[in-house]
């Protein structure tokens, strides 16, 4: 029996990992970076420790401060969440050495796992179907090229020791080959400090189909059925469900079957996931992910089991409390990834979230954020999982959609209007799923921004006055002369009625909203416009064409008005802020987000083409190509490969050339 625990994570998942400690009565410690001190998990938790400065590298991947700080906290065992230090054989081995109880497999079954080379030979032995692929030790570019011939293309090269999508390349030809290869390498050596890759035929829009698999150390080996993850960016999940739709019985008992036969070639213990690809000519082994997934809620939903509570107790040799007949399928659950994220390019995006409301009821909500908080460059951009259970898959998606839908967060760029266009798609309704979902229906999926109407202008303009005059009161109580007419902000003017203007600008458009007061509500042309005083009060606006109510969020300069169909953010124009501005022209190019430059690929005098990869930066756990917006000549580079920057940092000049 476990008396306390040490979450050796951060976020949601830590967050999730102590709720379930804490019903079985175990004491929860968390670990957190200097950036993470005020955070969730820690609140969570019945003490905290700190264990480093804000990069990952030196807190949440510091396996000696993670250790040290079980020990000064009396914890007994480590519970590694995902991601992190979850897949690292050493770490699970320190933790033994130090007496600790590690809540996650035998670390030799991480070490068969973690390598997918190794794996693909492990499961090759065991009979396991493979891709058809090359996962030799040459690592030679001509042994590379050559296996990559034999499979045929297109290919996908990975990294062995690969993950979350990182040193993956798809290769259509064989003049692609040697630069994939050049980049996949430095990528895996960067990301996991191992360059060695392998080459898979590239399957066109499979499925991605995954089994949970739970072991306990008395011979027990469960399968707790199928998800399918196969709506993905990036090669990432962003949708999960259980059970995969559409999947006859007898190819569902061939799924779960096999991944105990793999669990069970490697002696696993605890929960892990077996990763297969599925086509119409079947399904094929690609990976085993040795720990917690975080789509784990959806099985969590179906079959009614608790997997943290399993992995604790089965962690201090506990024996697993079903046989497979007793584990049952009921019903169906989705879950959506809400990420920090760019809605074209599906980059993650950093910023403050400056309001967020979760669905009251519904749907699951698993989050390590609350409002206020930021999300960096140092972590993950995942915000929350919204998970949705029904007893059919029909109910369980309208659930999800709505918890989407009611999900309202602004300060930053997120991918919930594109989720939300997503769980509403009738192809997905069907079942209709593949990894290239996405792409397919792009144009669903990622619409070109509609132009914002005079309603929308309006609700903004209303709460920008609402507020300031609530701010102005808030300020008149608190001032010593309440009277004062500098803190009054009605707008009231001698003999005409009381006038007030806001200048809103979306994108290139700027409009001058004008608003007159009319009683206690507020007209704008046709609109009569009410509410909005309280930072939750929604406005409302009625015409002629009907009513419409929505929330509207003031931070900073920033106006985000939640629509029925997904949130429009519009600027509030401060003329006193209007002032320099034409920079760009200048040709500076400016640091998308914050990173480090890991290459330099022009010097000061270079003269370049409108696409030439000038330098690459690294931030939030992905390489950053920044090319020549135009034809030019580089004056000035401004940093070395190293340095870190901010965001908005200028990085070099180009001078365009003449025409440009
Ligand atoms: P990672 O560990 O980096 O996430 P995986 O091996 O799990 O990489 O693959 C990630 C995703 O890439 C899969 O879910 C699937 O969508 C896609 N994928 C992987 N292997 C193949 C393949 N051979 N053909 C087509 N798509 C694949």
């Amino acid at each position: 029996m476990i008396r306390t625990l040490l979450i050796a994570n951060r976020g949601e998942i830590a967050c999730r990992i102590a709720r379930s400690a804490k019903a079985l009565g175990i004491r929860t410690v968390a670990v957190h970076s200097d950036a993470d001190a005020g955070a969730l998990h820690v609140a969570h938790c019945d003490r905290a420790c700190r264990i480093g400065p804000a990069p990952a590298s030196d807190s949440y991947l510091n396996a000696g401060a993670i250790i040290e700080a079980a020990r000064a906290s009396g914890a007994d065992a480590v519970h590694p969440g995902y991601g992190f230090l979850a897949e690292n054989a050493e770490f699970a081995d320190a933790c033994a050495d130090a007496g600790l109880t590690f809540v996650g497999p035998p670390a030799q079954a991480i070490r068969d796992m973690g390598s997918k080379a190794r794996a693909r030979a492990l499961m090759e032995a065991a009979g396991v179907a493979l891709v058809p692929g090359y996962h030799g030790e040459d690592q030679d570019a001509a042994a590379l090229g050559a296996a990559a011939a034999r499979i045929g293309y297109p290919v996908l090269i990975k990294a062995s020791a690969g993950g979350g999508g990182r040193g993956m390349r798809i290769v259509a030809t064989a003049g692609e080959l040697a630069p994939a290869i050049d980049s996949a390498r430095r990528e895996a050596a960067a990301a996991f400090g191992d360059g060695r890759l392998l080459i898979e035929k590239y399957l066109s829009r499979p499925r991605h189909v995954e089994v949970q698999v739970f072991g306990d150390g008395h011979g027990t080996m469960l399968h707790l059925f199928e998800r399918d993850c196969s709506i993905q960016r990036r090669h990432q999940k962003v949708l999960e469900e259980a059970p995969a739709p559409g999947l006859p019985d007898d190819l569902r008992a061939a799924l779960g079957e096999t991944a105990v036969r793999a669990a069970r070639a490697v002696g696993y213990v605890g929960a892990g996931t077996v990763e297969f690809v599925l086509d119409a000519d079947g399904f094929y082994f690609i990976e085993m992910n040795t720990r917690l997934q975080v789509e784990h809620p959806v099985t969590e939903a179906v079959t009614g089991i608790d997997l943290v509570a399993w992995q604790l107790d089965v962690a201090t040799g506990g024996r697993l409390p079903l046989t497979q007949d007793q584990v049952r399928c009921r019903g169906h659950a989705l879950e959506a990834r809400l990420c920090a994220e760019d809605p074209v390019d599906f980059q993650p995006r950093t910023g403050r979230i400056s309001y967020l409301r979760f669905p009251g009821d519904g749907a699951r909500v698993d989050t390590g954020v609350r409002e206020g908080d930021a999300v960096s460059v140092h972590y993950d951009a995942m915000i929350a999982k919204l998970v949705a259970h029904g007893p059919d898959r029909a109910t369980a998606l309208s659930r999800l959609a709505r918890a989407v839908e009611q999900t309202r967060i602004a300060g930053l760029v997120t991918n919930q209007p594109f989720l939300a266009r997503l769980v509403r798609h009738p192809a997905f309704a069907r079942g209709d799923v593949h990894t290239g979902f996405i792409e397919e229906h792009a144009d669903a999926l990622l619409p070109a921004p509609l132009p914002v109407d005079d309603a929308t202008f309006a609700l903004a303009a209303t709460a920008v006055v609402r507020r300031r005059a609530h701010a102005a009161r808030a300020g008149a109580a608190a001032a010593t002369d309440p009277g004062s007419p500098w803190h009054s902000c009605s707008g009231w003017r001698l003999n005409a009625p009381a006038v007030h203007r806001v200048t809103l600008a979306h994108g290139e458009e700027q409009r001058e909203v004008v608003l007159e007061a009319a009683g206690r509500d507020l007209v704008a042309a046709d609109l009569c416009l009410s509410g909005g005083v309280g930072p939750d009060e929604p406005v409302t606006a009625a015409g002629k064409d009907g009513t419409l109510t929505a929330p509207v969020v003031l931070s900073g300069q920033e106006v985000t008005v939640f629509l029925p169909d997904g949130p429009v953010v519009l600027a509030v124009h401060d003329p006193l802020e209007e002032a320099g501005g034409d920079e760009e022209a200048a040709g500076h190019l400016t640091a998308p987000m914050p990173g480090r430059i890991i290459e330099i690929h022009v010097a000061a005098g270079d003269d370049v083409v409108r696409g030439t990869p000038l330098l690459v930066l690294e931030a939030m756990k992905m390489e950053h190509t920044i090319t020549a917006p135009v034809d030019g000549t580089v004056t000035c580079v401004r940093y070395a490969v190293g340095d870190l920057v901010e965001e908005g940092s200028d990085l070099l000049e180009l001078e365009p050339a003449r025409g440009e």
